[in-house]
């Protein structure tokens, strides 16, 4: 199963991906978290990447590229994987249909996560995140039930930067449902549901 995750920031993408990945094996690899270990790392990657990301904007489409790249060739990648958060653009969409293309790998389908805006702009100002793993929770959480790491909130979820964000969204990563539609795997599920309610459709609408 090889699979792309497409909803704005803080539509669920993540945490049904995650659901996946515990049940299918197959590899999550999300460029928000790879991007967010190269900052914590220091490397120059991480450094060049910061910017972009403490202003709601999109990091350089070749630095994420590489950055995918080298995550697909890992040996875990090969039973299945899960882009998640990537690609953000039609350039990049376009990058990927070609490395695919090169490794003999086919997409099964772009998993659209749907949440109406103001839902969104809610949930991603109250959210919390493990520095550790990464695991989402609401504010009134401090300590990850995940791996007991401590849960903070990031830059970007902070008001200013999240309608930066959103506007990104829109300009940018929403072409790509049409993109995909127009591929003819587009896949779509309401998101405005509890988490597990989301998962039975998510599992339907991927045949799995
Ligand atoms: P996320 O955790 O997916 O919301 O990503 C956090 C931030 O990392 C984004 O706001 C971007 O600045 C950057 N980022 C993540 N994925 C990409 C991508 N595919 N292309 C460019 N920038 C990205």
């Amino acid at each position: 199963m090889n699979i792309v995750l497409l909803g704005a920031p803080g539509a669920g993408k993540g945490t049904q991906g995650q659901k996946l990945v515990e049940d299918y094996g197959i590899a999550h690899i999300s460029t928000g978290d790879l991007l967010r270990a190269a900052v914590k790392a220091q490397s120059e990657l991480g450094k060049q990447a910061k910017a972009f990301m403490d202003a709601g904007q999109l990091a350089p489409d070749q630095l994420v590229i590489d950055l995918v790249k080298e995550r697909l060739a890992q040996p875990d990648a090969q039973k299945g994987f899960m882009l998640d958060g990537f690609p953000r653009n039609i350039a990049q969409a376009e990058t990927l249909d070609g490395e695919l293309k090169d490794m003999g790998v086919e997409l099964d389908a772009a998993l659209l996560v749907d949440v109406p805006f103001d839902v969104i702009v809610n949930r991603l100002s109250s959210r919390r995140t493990c520095r550790s793993c990464g695991y989402t929770a609401g504010p009134t959480v401090t300590e990850c039930p995940r791996c007991g790491g401590e849960m903070y909130q990031r830059d970007d979820d902070k008001p200013e930067t999240i309608n930066k964000r959103l506007q990104t969204y829109q300009d940018q990563t929403q072409p790509l449902i049409d993109y995909y539609e127009s591929h003819g795997i587009l896949k779509a599920v309401d998101g405005n549901r509890a988490v597990d309610e989301v998962y039975v459709d998510v599992k339907k609408v991927l045949n799995v």
